[in-house]
């Protein structure tokens, strides 16, 4: 091509360009639905009673190649109950100013505790705030459910939860005291409203 053709192929390319659809998005006034596996904001699940699933075991952490995941677990008592089985998360942060969103943590995880959410308004003018804590992260309750810590369902073990036995909280499960965390008998019975005995269903084993 010709030094003169040169500019005239370029101004081509603009030309044809003006007559293209616009792909201009009007966020954030207009939030365009995400795919249905976009790799959002973390979710840290629960069992159909209210356990959670997540057991400390830092796999996640380990599989993270930005190094965003830090988790601390701790032993279950039956006094102070987090997860059905010997361990749970007693720390649990994901630092998004790290986090590239790859998803390669909640492939590593073995509980399905840790998937990932269609959030993706994750921006903040602060580096603190860019920590989500384990309380954060947390799914919320649904119905059936009663806040931890608390006691496992009544004659299952840690495989009828994985088996999907436990659909909900037995009936007159109520929240322990959060001794762990500094929380008193007292300060932990006035939450106890919050946590209403579950109807429950029977567990058939
Ligand atoms: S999505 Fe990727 S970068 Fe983010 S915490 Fe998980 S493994 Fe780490
Ligand atoms: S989220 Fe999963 S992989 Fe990470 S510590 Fe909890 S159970 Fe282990």
């Amino acid at each position: 091509m010709s030094d003169f053709q040169n500019p005239v192929a370029g101004f081509g390319v603009t030309f044809k360009a003006m007559f293209k659809k616009r792909l201009t998005e009007q966020y954030p006034e207009q939030q365009k639905t995400t795919a249905p596996r976009f790799h959002g904001r973390h979710q840290l699940n629960r069992h159909p009673d209210g356990l959670e699933k997540c057991v400390g075991c830092e796999l996640c952490a380990w599989a993270c190649p930005a190094d965003a995941i830090y988790v601390e677990g701790a032993d279950n008592t039956d006094e102070e109950r987090y997860s059905p089985g010997e361990r749970y998360g007693r720390v649990y942060q994901i630092n998004y100013a790290r986090c590239i969103l790859c998803g390669l943590c909640i492939e590593a995880c073995p509980t399905r505790a840790l998937t990932m959410t269609n959030e993706f308004e994750l921006a903040d003018s602060s580096r603190e705030n860019l920590i989500y804590t384990k309380e954060q992260l947390l799914a919320g309750l649904t119905e059936g459910m009663v806040d931890t810590p608390h006691a496992i369902y009544p004659g299952t073990d840690e495989q009828d939860y994985y088996r999907g036995l436990v659909t909900e909280a037995a009936p007159g499960t109520v929240r322990q005291p959060a001794v762990s965390r500094g929380e008193t008998v007292q300060e932990a019975e006035s939450t106890f409203g919050e946590s209403e005995p579950a109807s429950g269903k029977a567990v058939g084993r």
